[in-house]
């Protein structure tokens, strides 16, 4: 990405951010390091919380969507209670897997395969159906590994963990109209 590209995306980033309740707050960060100490999945990470905030003011926000880090985010809003300065930091994080996701700005890797795979399938069945998951999942990244975990996979269907046959959820038509509804509104927006 050369430098004028790098300099859009993180402008585009910045004024979506800012269109998000409270997105604002991000320019009152003191960089105190609260939200990566709280993420559980800060260590893993190549960008930490805090850190992302720092690329950000720097206009280096095409690292952080060159690496993996976003899709490591589980959703879990320990950052978002934790930070003093109430930045919704996992919006944040949201609003970098929809900009990475449409900008196609990095190579796909385990984390990205498995969060679009899953997408993939609740928005067939309307709820996941973890079989189907795996195999795309393994299908994309290693297959061998796929096939060392045939017993395991065997074992969880063995249980009733895991279901041969999707089942799809009741409404599942209303369903894909409120989605692409909502998807249409987001594409209206300026
Ligand atoms: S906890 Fe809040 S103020 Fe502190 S570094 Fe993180 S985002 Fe910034
Ligand atoms: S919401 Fe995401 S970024 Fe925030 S603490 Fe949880 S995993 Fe980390």
């Amino acid at each position: 990405m050369n430098p004028a590209e790098s300099a859009a995306i993180c402008q585009e980033f910045l004024d979506s951010v800012y269109t998000i309740p409270h997105g604002e707050k991000i320019k009152e960060c003191i960089q105190c390091g609260t939200c990566s100490a709280s993420c559980p999945s800060s260590a893993a990470m190549e960008y930490g919380p805090r850190e992302i905030i720092a690329s950000l003011r720097a206009g280096m926000l095409d690292k952080v969507l060159s690496s993996n880090t976003v899709w490591l985010c589980v959703s879990c809003y320990s950052c978002t209670v934790r930070c003093p300065a109430a930045i919704p930091f996992t919006d944040v994080m949201y609003e970098l897997k929809r900009i990475q996701t449409e900008k196609k700005v990095s190579k796909d890797t385990g984390p990205t395969v498995m969060a679009k795979s899953f997408v993939a399938v609740v928005d067939k069945y309307g709820r996941n159906h973890e079989t189907e998951l795996l195999r795309k999942y393994f299908f994309q990244t290693n297959p061998f590994d796929g096939i060392r975990n045939i017993p395991l996979a065997l074992r969880l269907i063995y249980r009733k963990r895991f279901h041969l046959r999707p089942r799809k959820i009741k409404g599942l038509t209303a369903l894909k109209k409120m989605m692409s509804a909502i998807d249409n509104h987001r594409k209206e927006q300026p």
